[in-house]
């Protein structure tokens, strides 16, 4: 599982990066910070090092190792160039993807803490969008190769792999799960389930016929 930090920056730091209005959050915003070797600490440290004086900011970081949340997701943060009352600005929760050390990794752990986000709030990947929809950066530029959009498609497939729980895609189809074996094999001794496919959708009328079994038997 990742690790997850919660290392907040102070409401009086400078350059208004964390303004402290509220937000409800309808959609999460995607980054890459473009810099080929800061690690998610580093990023953090950037929004409190008393150098930085532009007013960017952003939700979460992460990276192979870890993600860190800087500003509390309730919170509007500073990352979509779409202008003060933007729609990115003020209803998004930006993620700022490091582009540093073991890409696989780091990928694998975005699509974790995205899915999770997702969850927690009942979402779907159509809730997701690049910094580039708001305001047409060429960002998240790992997701941008020669001209051409790569891996954006393939990121939200990995993070909707994710949302279904990852191991059970993997899952034997012919076998019902560990919580529905008992049920599973009781449905089979009345004769109510064949006891083929466990796995597949039921329709209407399958269903219906398999309470319509139940109750011919009770009713001998
Ligand atoms: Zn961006």
């Amino acid at each position: 599982m990742l690790s997850y930090v919660t290392d907040h920056i102070p409401k009086t730091t400078p350059y208004n990066r964390r303004p402290g209005y509220s937000m409800t959050p309808e959609y999460i915003t995607i980054h890459s910070t473009g810099n080929p070797t800061s690690t998610a600490r580093n990023e953090r440290a950037w929004l409190t090092n008393p150098n930085n004086n532009v007013t960017a900011s952003w939700h979460i970081v992460v990276d192979e190792k870890e993600a860190i949340e800087a500003i509390p997701l309730n919170e509007v943060a500073w990352h979509a160039g779409d202008g003060g009352n933007g729609t990115g600005n003020r209803k998004s929760i930006g993620i700022e993807i490091c582009e540093s050390g073991d890409r696989q990794k780091t990928l694998k752990n975005a699509a974790e803490l995205v899915a999770k986000l997702l969850k927690e709030r009942g979402w779907g990947v159509d809730r997701l969008r690049r910094h580039y929809d708001w305001s047409g950066k060429i960002c998240p530029r790992i997701f941008y190769d020669n001209g051409k959009w790569t891996g954006w498609e393939q990121f939200k497939e990995a993070v909707q792999k994710e949302l279904f729980g990852g191991d059970n895609m993997t899952q034997d189809k012919n076998q019902p799960s560990d919580w529905a074996k008992e049920a599973w094999e009781w449905a089979k001794k009345e004769g109510i389930t064949d006891g083929t496919d466990p796995q597949r959708v039921a329709t209407r009328e399958e269903v219906i016929t398999m309470l319509y079994r139940y109750y011919k038997k009770d009713s001998k």
